[in-house]
């Protein structure tokens, strides 16, 4: 099974994804963790690409299309061959991010984004996806946090230096998909503390594995 983890900076996925691995593992089941962008070698590259502030400017098309570029080198040489060996992999970001990111942010055409989203997938889509939702507030006070004593210029996220507004759109974004595809998400509050969040996934995860 696919499964992605969603939500704005400081919602805690990444934390929640080791822990999720942890709790699969334990009933002996194949588990791989990955993350976008990133998860390839090519991916990798991109994700320094996007992420790094200047020298030079990325507009918002050829923003998109390099996440896209990174997610379908992500498919082909990791996802799929994973998915065919029978592994669980738990993605830290997918689709539902670009969805968000640079449709509703960014503004590019949704219509745009599903029909190059599913060029690069080949339509590939998560079984299932928590949606880790937090006020946006709370998300930047932590993702503060984590970055106090890391150094101005060894920050590595320009989209971690976005304001209130920014995080808030996104925060909402994420909910409205979910309302979409209320089969496929999971909303998880992730106001609390690890243990109690990492529980409820848990729990969900054990129904999915009863279904
Ligand atoms: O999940 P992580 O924090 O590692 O993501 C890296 C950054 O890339 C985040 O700040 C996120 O806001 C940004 N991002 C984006 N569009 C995507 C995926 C991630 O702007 N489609
Ligand atoms: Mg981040």
């Amino acid at each position: 099974y696919f499964i992605s983890f969603e939500g704005i900076e400081g919602c805690g996925k990444t934390t929640q994804i080791k822990l999720a691995a942890r709790f699969l593992r334990k009933w002996r089941l194949p588990v791989m963790t990955t993350e976008e962008p990133g998860g390839s070698p090519l991916g990798k590259r991109i994700r320094k690409l996007l992420l790094k502030r200047g020298p030079f400017d990325i507009c918002d098309e050829a923003e998109t299309l390099l996440f896209l570029a990174a997610r379908a080198q992500h498919i082909r040489e990791v996802i799929r061959p994973a998915l065919v060996r029978g592994n669980w992999i738990l993605c830290d970001r997918f689709s539902d991010a670009t969805m968000v990111y640079q449709g509703l942010v960014r503004g590019i055409d949704a219509t745009w984004i599903r029909t190059l989203d599913e060029f690069a997938t080949s339509s590939l889509k998560p079984h299932l996806t928590f949606l880790f939702d937090l006020p946006a507030e709370t998300g930047i006070r932590r993702a503060l946090q984590r970055m106090s004593g890391v150094p101005e210029k060894a920050r590595e996220d320009r989209f971690e230096q976005e304001g209130l507004i920014f995080h808030e759109k996104i925060r909402k974004g994420y909910l409205s998909l979910a309302r979409q595809e209320p089969d496929r998400f999971r909303v998880i509050d992730a106001t609390g503390d690890v243990a109690s969040i990492s529980l409820e996934v848990c729990r969900h995860l054990k129904a999915f594995l009863s279904a």
